[in-house]
């Protein structure tokens, strides 16, 4: 037809699977097993049906935003709130990486930095994870448009010092980097603090995994006022309600219960610790995760089998037909009885 000749086409990113049968073992999207903060059911219990008849409030003029910025001691202009940290992302891309030379980010990472880049037109370089799947901060010191790159990374897990996070950022100071730290809360140490110092910093966190509100698609940026000022231009050139009035009121509860935050993250690292050795004991191999998953590959049985025999079981986990990981299966940690759950039907797979 004449007129495809002038659509944007782009390979979209796929998703994890999300199935319609609510009985199956979910391991396969790093959603968290637990519910969200008590206070986020009771505050939704408040919501008033009147007030959807007006638009949301802007995110940064809410109790959210008010509670993020005590939570990390910040001011609300160093704290942008986006609908899920994927809005926030590719807000991100599309204000930070104009300069039309190629943004860099690793071979092996969250699979939707390409799309966003192809999306926008942006030019990018993949560069190569080493052997053991770990970033070589050297190589980000060569000319370019822009750095991302996840700390967890994804899949892998794998966490980078801050040494090693401050060398990359310190290294390209004419350019924005971008530090996802979507997995930061399962035992990592943010680079919030850098921001500080380095005006070119925009660190993006989420609540979808380690507040268990994945469902209500919240997410934020912090850095510099000037940096948090540019991707507000942009947003509010695209969608200036972007945030529903139900996250925006039910979010601060998930901040401000810090106890029961910090208790729902310590039962997923403790999962995760026990997981390295069942899954270990099982003829697996895997990178020291610091996530709420383990990116994990058989002896002697090929991913791709356990994988769809797992589903056959009704459990779900992650697989990627894509080079250097075709042999790995993302396995996001449950709650204890889950992780048994697939223990048991592991040890039939592979016993
Ligand atoms: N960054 C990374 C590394 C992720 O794995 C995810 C989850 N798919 C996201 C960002 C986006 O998460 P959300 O949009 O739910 O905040």
């Amino acid at each position: 037809m004449e007129w495809e000749k002038n659509v944007r086409r782009v390979v979209p990113y796929t998703p994890g699977e999300q199935p319609a049968d609510q009985n199956v073992i979910k391991l396969n999207t790093n959603e968290n097993p637990y519910p969200p903060a008590p206070g986020v059911a009771a505050s939704l219990a408040l919501l008033d049906a009147d007030k959807m008849r007006l638009y949301p409030a802007f995110p940064e003029q809410t109790q959210l935003a008010e509670a993020l910025a005590d939570y990390y001691g910040i001011g609300r202009d160093q704290l942008f709130i986006g609908v899920g940290s994927d809005d926030v992302l590719s807000l991100a891309f599309m204000t930070f990486f104009q300069s039309g030379n190629p943004v860099l980010f690793p071979d092996i990472t969250y699979s939707f930095y390409d799309v966003w880049a192809d999306l926008y037109r942006i030019p990018y370089e993949k560069k190569a994870l080493d052997g053991q799947f770990c970033i070589r901060p050297e190589d980000y010191r060569q000319p370019n448009g822009g750095v991302i790159f996840p700390n967890p990374n994804a899949p892998t897990g794998i966490l980078m010092s801050l040494d090693q996070v401050e060398d990359i950022v310190a290294a390209n100071r004419d350019v924005v980097v971008i530090v996802d730290e979507a997995y930061i809360d399962f035992g990592g140490v943010s680079c919030l603090p850098l921001t500080e110092k380095y005006d070119n910093l925009l660190v993006v966190q989420t609540f979808s995994k380690s507040r268990s509100l994945a469902g209500m698609r919240i997410g934020y940026a912090m850095g510099n006022p000037k940096l948090i000022g540019y991707l507000n231009d942009v947003k509010y050139s695209v969608n200036s309600y972007t945030m529903n009035y139900a996250a925006l009121q039910i979010g601060a509860e998930a901040v401000r219960d810090v106890e029961y935050f910090q208790e729902c993250c310590g039962k997923i690292m403790k999962t995760r610790e026990l997981a390295k050795k069942e899954l270990g004991a099982l003829g697996f191999t895997f990178p020291e995760s610091y996530g709420n998953f383990i990116f994990a590959s058989h002896e002697c049985i090929f991913a791709e089998e356990i994988f769809r025999q797992l589903k056959a079981n009704d459990i779900y986990v992650r697989y990627w037909n894509k080079e250097r990981i075709n042999n790995h299966l993302r396995i996001t940690i449950g709650t204890d009885e889950q992780m048994e759950a697939l223990y048991r039907v592991l040890r039939k797979i592979c016993g």
